[in-house]
């Protein structure tokens, strides 16, 4: 007879129940425990177009979008058809596969100076092998970081990280050795002289500089005009790689990336590139990517040991593959409309409550800081967390009794996709009114 626990429970706070008993705190990533909004966390069924419904049958607009991967919304059809076809072919094969190659000449068609691509399965495995690669090629230890940025839960990485080490109010983490967080230099965010005056000092010594493209896990802070390019410019006098992680704007922000709105039009490139996300349209695909002589010190043909049983997995890459063939110009302009409209529409709503808040931007990319502090803008992670975080969770918590799902924390940006129709987007602006209030309240 079957076990109690195999019987689906029909509430969320039942679900939470039962995975608290199996899964430290219930998830197995941590921002989803709903660590600083408090609550239960929806345990989701399904997820069509902007929706995502849960164990009670509930739906909500979905500002989560995965925490990237969707720009065309939930189930497109042209993506659940190939992951279907694919699956039917075989789920993985241990050997090379054509849709592997047409993924990554995708990547290198939008972003020419991937010139090679090695996929891999997640953000992670991207900045900790393009990390290595940088060692491998320089031959020196170090690399510079900046505070608030998150390249995925890599020891040398986790030093002063966004996303849900900052939700955690964490410093960085246990279990990272001594000797691999002295590797690591943490330096404020848009602060060039601080750049400058540690290159002067050990830039000898530098194997890499990463930086995210456009933050967005500290919440959303865009570099300054010339902040990247200026990296990389230090970077190359140093003899130094500049990282660009776009594992988040990656063919999110546009066509091409955030690269494709700044380095494109200013002339200049990273030396090595990770994508995630997007690049597997909801499926576990990561990438990193760079200049041939650099990327062919990767092993096979290299010294530097980089491997997986599931990279560059058929129906993993079919996913990512029909995600962008169907990413055309009208899915990004649409990005562009829904969240201009959304930030503007939540600022107003918060200004109509008298809440003192920022919505910063990068492309389609935003997010809302709040405070008198946070309101004349934030350029740093030290900004970022001086905000009045505690207005959050009763503005999140309004939002999702309304049936609209935000990221359960201050430190994420807000997720859209190009499903979120008007239907879905009035639905946000009638909730936001009572969330505002919320807000003003707490
Ligand atoms: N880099 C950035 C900029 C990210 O936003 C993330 C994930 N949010 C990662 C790396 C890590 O990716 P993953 O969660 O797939 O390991």
């Amino acid at each position: 007879s079957p076990t109690p626990t195999a019987i689906p429970a029909a509430t969320n706070d039942a679900q939470f129940a039962r995975a608290r008993g199996v899964l430290p705190g219930g998830v197995d990533s941590p921002v989803r425990a709903y660590g600083s909004v408090g609550g239960t966390p929806r345990f989701l069924v399904s997820a069509r177009g902007p929706y995502v419904t849960d164990v009670e049958g509930r739906e909500y607009v979905d500002l989560v979008c995965s925490w990237g991967p969707a720009i065309l919304g939930h189930a497109h059809p042209a993506v659940v058809a190939a992951v279907q076809e694919a699956a039917a072919r075989g789920l993985s094969f241990g050997a090379p596969s054509p849709t592997e190659t047409d993924l990554a000449e995708e990547i290198r068609r939008r972003v020419p100076a991937a010139e090679r691509v090695r996929l891999v399965s997640t953000g992670t495995e991207a900045t900790m092998t393009a990390v290595r690669l940088a060692r491998g090629a320089t031959g020196r230890e170090l690399v510079v970081k900046f505070a608030g940025c998150y390249h995925g839960h890599v020891d040398a990485l986790l030093a002063q990280a966004g996303s849900g080490v900052a939700t955690l109010a964490l410093p960085g983490s246990a279990g990272v050795t001594v000797s691999s967080a002295a590797e690591t230099i943490v330096l404020p965010y848009n602060d060039l002289a601080a750049v400058e005056q540690v290159f002067a000092e050990r830039g000898e010594h530098v194997a890499a500089l990463i930086t995210e493209a456009a933050p967005a896990n500290m919440g959303v802070v865009p570099p300054l005009p010339g902040f990247n390019a200026a990296l990389a410019r230090i970077a190359r006098a140093h003899g130094a790689l500049l990282i660009q992680d776009e594992v988040l704007t990656g063919f999110r922000v546009g066509a091409s990336g955030w690269w494709g709105l700044e380095g494109q039009v200013e002339g200049w490139v990273p030396d090595l590139f990770t994508f995630g996300k997007v690049v597997g349209g909801g499926m576990p695909v990561a990438a990193l990517a760079g200049r041939v002589e650099l990327m062919e010190r990767l092993a096979p043909l290299g010294p530097v040991y980089q491997a997986g049983t599931l990279s560059g997995n058929p129906v993993a890459t079919a996913a990512g593959l029909a995600t962008l063939r169907a990413a055309d110009a009208s899915v990004y302009a649409r990005l562009d409309t829904v969240a201009a409209r959304l930030g503007d529409e939540v600022s107003a709503a918060l200004s109509a409550q008298g809440v003192a808040h920022v919505v910063q931007r990068a492309g389609n990319l935003f997010s809302v800081m709040f405070g008198p502090d946070a309101a004349g803008g934030v350029r740093d992670y030290a900004g970022a967390q001086a905000q009045d975080v505690f207005r959050h969770a009763p503005f999140f918590h309004a939002m999702l009794e309304q049936g609209v799902s935000l990221p359960p924390s201050v430190f994420e940006a807000w997720f859209v996709s190009a499903a979120h129709d008007d239907v879905a987007l009035d639905r946000v602006v009638s909730a936001l009114p009572a969330a505002a209030k919320a807000a003003a309240a707490a």
